[in-house]
């Protein structure tokens, strides 16, 4: 065999043959609720991208339209045009593949992600690595928060409790919703049932105005209530509030639906707008736009945390593959799993209470999806 038929071969294992989806549908435990918006059941698009030797990458993206303004049916149609694109690529020229996903339309963010994080899965096992490891990284463990949705003080302060006695040392609080008045009670409530040793990071979901949110946390601050950090306290765009509450209190401030893409992410650290940035690969569009800006905080001497929407496995464990991978991501928010009432995914990343534990198999670890939450689309 020459060179030339034996690369030809090689090839022919390793280019992608077939992009398949799936709608995957599971209900929350209970609803999960937010400044924007209540949550009953996960909806998703997963995305299986197959090599010529059958190894399979997976990806996912769930519409979010509140946050990213996508829904079911627009990202299975971004997907399957895609997917035109992909065939016959080879999955370890990542740039080149990637780059053909970003030509000809904007937007989109988690529909590009899942397809980003399936390449990924692919690329990395195609490596014979975990995508961790494919991706420079050493860590292969994270800790993660569980969140406390909005609802009644009283009500929150139960939910705390519960959620603290079952063993998360950080509790992610969701404010933002009824007057400012309100959330200081709900905090003060969370405070009194947990008591001093647990962690608590608050989140408005761009619920609050810069005056509302600096009254609030500085009221907070005086009550000893003892916050970790706030995230994105004013709406996404208010990018001069967000650095007039940063400038203003002493708690840390993190941008989180301020910043999807490495540009969001520049115009934050050039103007000092936030303290901490929360980088979720289904706003980035996934691990390569994620990983720049990480490394774009890293060099401002900003940290990141990685979240994520209401998602399954799938997104969680190539989002903890990312977030394990780069030094300056020291905060984790990956209980949305932890939600759902059912796991439709083999594989990938396991929890142990609020520790989590990623693969040491090729890629993302996933070796398949359960057909009973699943439809082929
Ligand atoms: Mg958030």
């Amino acid at each position: 065999m020459t060179g030339d038929s034996a690369a030809a071969e090689g090839d022919r294992h390793t280019r992608i043959r077939d992009v398949s989806l799936r709608h995957i549908s599971v209900p929350l435990i209970k609803p999960f609720k937010t400044a924007l918006r209540t949550v009953e059941t996960a909806e998703t698009i997963a995305v299986v991208i197959t090599d010529g030797e059958g190894r399979r990458g997976y990806g996912e993206a769930p519409p979010t339209l509140a946050i990213t303004g996508e829904q079911l049916e627009g990202i299975a149609a971004f997907i399957r045009r895609a997917s035109a694109l992909l065939l016959g690529q080879e999955p370890l020229r990542l740039e080149a593949a990637l780059a053909l996903l970003q030509r000809g339309a904007v937007g989109n963010s988690s529909a590009r992600a899942a397809l980003d994080m399936a390449l990924h899965d692919l690329a990395a096992q195609q490596a014979g690595l975990p995508l961790y490891r494919f991706l420079g990284g050493s860590r292969d463990s994270c800790r993660t928060d569980f969140t406390v949705s909005v609802d009644a003080p009283e009500r929150m302060a139960q939910d705390a409790a519960d959620i603290a006695a079952s063993g998360f040392r950080t509790l992610k609080i969701k404010v933002g919703l009824g007057d400012v008045s309100l959330d200081i009670e709900r905090v003060a409530g969370i405070r009194a049932a947990v008591g001093p040793g647990v962690k608590l990071r608050l989140d408005a979901n761009q619920g609050w105005s810069a005056k509302e949110a600096i009254r609030a946390i500085t009221a907070m601050e005086d009550a000893g209530l003892d916050l970790e950090l706030v995230e994105q306290p004013v709406p996404a765009r208010d990018l001069k509030g967000l650095a007039e509450v940063t400038r203003s209190v002493g708690t840390l401030i993190m941008a989180d639906e301020s910043v999807f893409g490495p540009q969001d992410a520049m115009a934050v650290l050039a103007e000092r707008a936030a303290d901490l940035i929360n980088i979720k690969l289904m706003k980035a569009g996934g691990i390569r736009h994620a990983v720049t800006i990480c490394r774009m905080a890293e060099a401002c001497g900003i940290e990141c945390m990685v979240g994520s929407m209401i998602e399954t496995r799938i997104g969680i464990t190539a989002a903890a593959h990312f977030a394990a991978s780069q030094p300056n991501v020291t905060r984790f928010d990956f209980d949305a799993p932890l939600l759902l009432s059912a796991d439709p995914v083999v594989g990938g990343v396991t929890y142990e209470g609020a520790d989590m534990f990623l693969s040491p198999l090729p890629g993302l670890g996933i070796t398949d999806l359960k057909a009973e939450y699943m439809t082929e689309l």
